[in-house]
């Protein structure tokens, strides 16, 4: 049997997963899946890696990222597939992105510190293996160290939004994280729509009316987590808005249990039918380099 599904949201070590591009791509192989895009959070410094083990090993790596976009009320996330990851100016962007995580990682720190927690700041950076620094490695400090029992509990008490831990920091707006993807030559997907508001909202049709009008090419309509009905109700909407469906797990490794790759919870399929309107779109939207 062909290698007929595929994974279109993961994350690695150059981010906040725990396997490093080439282990994430070789149990990408152990799943058979046929393609895999690695969407770290605000950074591509994965991508090499990932992009020269599959072509070792014969599965096609898409060159991608997760964009973290200004939202009032929850988590807006916008996934950039085939992009070019070599592209100056979107690089620059992302450094802007960067150096953000860079002010606000200490503030963390001294809020937990503030709070009685012995955590400091070279603890945080050894558990997040050298990559860019994100919330779940001050997670799993706290796990280490017995403060909390799970990942959950530590975003619960410490580490979301509202939390006595929170820090913001600077995000682009929606219509600058869709611009920038194009930019690179790639296609914009808003990721897990379910977390722009804090219950199912009618608020998501009108929005994405205005996304859609900002460029957005699609969504993310097949996901770990969904119920059918869900998957149901986002395709209608992607299709009412004409948004090129997208799918993916987004696995984690360790820093996600429960969440495994290309199969999330256990019974997600996404098939590699989705990937060809997402391809043929991003050639639409200027040079890009997929691979060398
Ligand atoms: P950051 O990019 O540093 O703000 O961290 C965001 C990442 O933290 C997300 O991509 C998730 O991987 C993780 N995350 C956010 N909220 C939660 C939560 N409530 N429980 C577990 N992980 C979360
Ligand atoms: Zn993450
Ligand atoms: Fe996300
Ligand atoms: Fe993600």
């Amino acid at each position: 049997m062909t290698d007929r599904w595929i994974d279109l949201h993961t994350h690695s070590t150059a981010s906040d997963g725990s396997l490093t591009p080439m282990e994430l791509i070789r149990y990408a192989a152990t799943k058979r899946l046929g393609a895999l895009a690695l969407t770290d959070h605000d950074c591509v410094d994965g991508l090499n890696e990932a992009v020269a083990e599959g072509e070792r090993l014969g599965i096609e790596v898409i060159p991608a990222v997760e964009l973290s976009a200004d939202h009032p009320e929850g988590t807006m996330h916008v996934l950039g597939f085939f992009i070019n990851r070599r592209h100056e100016g979107f690089c620059s962007r992302l450094r802007r992105l960067q150096e953000a995580r860079k002010e606000r990682n200490p503030k963390i720190v001294q809020k937990l510190q503030g709070l009685g927690l012995n955590i400091t700041y070279d603890e945080v950076v050894a558990a997040s293996g050298g990559g860019q620094v994100g919330r779940p490695h001050f997670a799993k400090v706290l796990i280490q160290k017995g403060y909390v029992s799970s990942m959950h509990e530590a975003f619960e008490r410490y580490l979301k939004k509202g939390a006595p831990g929170y820090v913001e920091k600077f995000r682009f707006s929606p219509q600058e994280a869709i611009a920038a993807i194009h930019e690179a030559g790639g296609v914009a997907v808003l990721a897990h729509p379910f977390t722009l508001y804090k219950e199912p909202s009618a608020m998501l049709d009108p929005l994405l009316g205005v996304l859609a009008g900002n460029g957005l090419d699609g969504m993310e309509v097949v996901y770990s987590t969904y119920s059918e009905e869900q998957s149901r109700y986002y395709r209608e909407l992607a299709e009412k808005y004409h948004l090129l469906a997208s799918g993916g797990s987004d696995f984690h490794g360790a820093h996600k249990p429960g969440i495994d790759l290309g199969v999330g919870m256990g019974k997600l399929q996404i098939p590699f039918e989705l990937l060809e309107p997402l391809r043929k779109k991003s050639r639409g939207h200027g040079v890009s380099i997929q691979a060398d």
